[in-house]
Formats: C-alpha cells, structure tokens, sequence
C-alpha cells in the first residue's frame, strides 16, 4: 500500500492518532490532550483562523472563537499537524505558525499542505470513512456527503474533498 502522509510523523504520536480513529467524530480534545497541546479558544483577528505557539515548554494552539464549529475542529487538526510535522518551524518564530482563513501562514506551501493532508488524515480517518461509506461507496451523493460531515462534524466542503481524495474522483 502506498504511503500516507501519517508515516511522516514518529510512531508513539502515530499510535495515538490510530487510537483516536475508531469512532466518530474523533475527539479532537483528548487527542490534543495526550500529544501533550492545550488548546484554547481565542479572541483572535477576523482573518486568522488559528495558531500554534511554543510558550516555555508547552505547546499551544489557540482558534478563533468566532468561527463555527466544524470549522475550528479543522483548524485544531490543521495545527495539531503542524505540530507534528513541522516543529521546528512553530519553534524558530516567537509567534509560532498563525494560519490565516485560507491556512497560509507565511511558510512554505509544502508545509500547509502536508498540515492540510494531515489534518484530513486526523479528522476523518481512511479506514472509518470507507467503513461508514459501506458497500455502495463508490455512490456518493450530496445527500450521503452532508450527513458523514454530521458525523464526522467537519464541514460538507471538508467531507466532498475528503471523499474524493480517498475515492479518487
Ligand atoms: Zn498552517
């Protein structure tokens, strides 16, 4: 089987993130718990999605109280991969890595990109996502698409990019 990006990040934190993806939604809370990140939500400017600082040893990640819901959900998973993948990026800046609405930050495109598949990866685990796709999965309808994203509690967008990713359409 190919690689996914999840064979990016080392084995203990792989192990956890497995853990975490048996059931929906994923408990995004206690996932950050046990990799050791507080999250807090923040009154953060309009356009800044969330953020992800080194404050003495401790990792935080502030997201923006005024989006919805499913939103911050893909927000913490997007910095919880950064986090993962790109810690010695959050620790060269005093401000850690601030994503704007668009999840740039000013680094390179590689690196929200590799955060954008990881935190897919996070929040809408493969194998549970094909197991609740059932046997007609190749049949997604919009219908099918808005009540997983219920599920998963991730946007609709977030699900139809997701789906047609793991189903190659
Ligand atoms: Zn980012």
């Amino acid at each position: 089987m190919a690689g996914t990006i999840l064979d990016k990040i080392d084995s203990q934190c792989r192990d956890v993130i497995r853990r975490h993806s048996t059931n929906c939604p994923v408990l995004l809370g206690r996932l950050a718990a046990e990799l050791g990140v507080t999250i807090r939500i923040a009154r953060l400017e309009r356009r800044i999605s969330g953020q992800i600082s080194r404050e003495d040893e401790k990792y935080i990640i502030r997201v923006n109280r005024y989006e919805v819901r499913e939103r911050q959900r893909f927000t913490i998973a997007h910095e919880l991969a950064h986090y993962l993948l790109h810690r010695h990026v959050i620790d060269a800046s005093p401000r850690g890595i601030r994503d704007n609405v668009l999840y740039r930050s000013g680094a390179p495109r590689i690196v929200e990109y590799q955060a954008n598949r990881l935190a897919a990866e996070i929040i809408m685990p493969r194998e549970l996502l094909i197991r609740k796709l059932g046997s007609n999965g190749q049949r997604v309808d919009e219908k099918k698409t808005e009540r997983l994203a219920a599920e998963f509690q991730v946007s609709p967008l977030a699900m139809k990019m997701r789906l047609e990713t793991i189903l190659g359409i």
